[in-house]
């Protein structure tokens, strides 16, 4: 089986047939369509998340259930499938509350592993570490029957693999997670695959404004062709006086801060109004971030996402219903695909800004 595989920081990920075991007791074996090229997998690369290595990455997929193992009850063969980085036990003290994003089944696993502590991946006898439970850069992926949502077959499986990461991340994180009202302002710091998503999903939640920071003039075109209504170019200036002048001079009521700089954490704290919420959906860069005391005066809310707040069984769907129903864009968001072998080159795309997402098809 073909798979792309990371064995050591920041080296190019390695194209290779590897050895793999069919599903074990509750898995699922997937074969994969296609696969989204996500920031988060770069993030593994780079040690930013600390994952185990060897690993195969990838962690927005989507693909057709091939095989079953004992006592599977959620999906069966031929089932077309989203793959969730966050396998929902169900019944968890954090599921049952409704924050199954949170599963504590799910985070009290040791990472890399299928639920019974070992991996279907192997070289040479060695271990393969599955990436983000997901694994979805490689022909097939073996996952637990929680991290499969089945969805309609209508739906073209490219674009469904978008939502197993950064649709439902940044789209969530304005519907569920920041909880955006109709006629707010919200400004989102970021236009990447992760931001333009939060963007579209201020749009559809009814934000009056919505305000997008970028450095690129060609990400802030992108943010206006999937619901900005103003976008502020940040290369050269503070764009926090240009927010307010936006706003009735309070700021904003909602800030998603989809990059992970300490920069623009700060600025979306700067950016909200009393009492208005800032999100942190970024993936946070090691050093330590310092903040003026009274910087949150006036009960403002700061509050990080993870997986915008989602609840994989029940949003995925219904996102995907919204896409059906012409309201959010997928289409609009794959700007090129790639085969498995140009992996690397798709990264480069991804950090020079090229590409809003770049998807990968078996
Ligand atoms: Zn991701
Ligand atoms: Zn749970």
């Amino acid at each position: 089986m073909k798979a792309a595989v990371l064995y050591e920081l920041n080296q190019p990920v390695v194209v290779e047939d590897i050895e793999m075991e069919g599903p074990k007791k509750g898995e699922v074996l997937v074969k994969v369509a296609a696969t989204g090229v996500c920031h988060s997998c770069y993030h593994a690369v780079t040690g930013t998340i600390r994952f185990p290595l060897p690993a195969v990455l990838g962690d927005e997929g989507a693909g057709v259930v091939e095989e079953v193992g004992e006592g599977v009850t959620l999906v069966k063969p031929g089932d077309h499938v989203i793959l969730s980085w966050v396998p929902s036990s169900g019944y968890c003290l954090y599921c049952t509350q409704g924050y199954s994003n949170l599963c504590l089944k799910a985070r009290q696993s040791e990472r890399g592993r299928l639920f019974d502590g070992t991996t279907r991946y192997k070289k040479n006898g060695e271990p393969i570490y599955h990436f983000a439970w997901v694994a979805s850069f490689a022909e097939y992926s073996v996952i637990p029957q929680e991290s499969a949502i089945p969805i309609d077959k209508d739906i073209p499986l490219d674009k469904a693999a978008l939502i197993g990461c950064s649709v439902t991340t940044g789209v969530c994180a304005a519907t569920n997670t920041a909880q955006v009202r109709p006629g707010s302002s919200v400004v989102v710091f970021g236009a990447g695959g992760i931001g333009l998503n939060a963007i579209q999903g201020a749009a559809i939640a009814g934000a009056e404004k919505v305000i997008a920071v970028d450095l690129l003039d060609t990400k802030l075109e992108m943010a206006r062709q999937l619901g900005a209504t103003h976008g502020i170019n940040a290369s050269n200036r503070d764009p926090i006086p240009e927010i307010q002048a936006l706003t009735d001079g309070l700021g904003a009521d909602f800030a998603i801060e989809a990059i992970g700089a300490n920069v623009t954490f700060e600025q979306a704290i700067r950016a909200i109004r009393p009492r208005g919420k800032a999100v942190w959906i970024g993936v946070p860069a090691q050093e330590p971030l310092s903040l003026e005391p009274g910087i949150l005066g006036g009960e403002k809310m700061v509050m990080t996402s993870t997986y915008g707040s989602a609840r994989p069984r029940d949003d995925m769907p219904r996102l995907l219903a919204l896409y059906r129903a012409g309201v959010l864009k997928l289409d609009e968001l794959i700007s090129r695909t790639y085969q498995l072998e140009e992996i690397n080159e798709a990264f480069d795309d991804l950090l020079n800004g090229e590409v809003a997402r770049g998807v990968i098809q078996f």
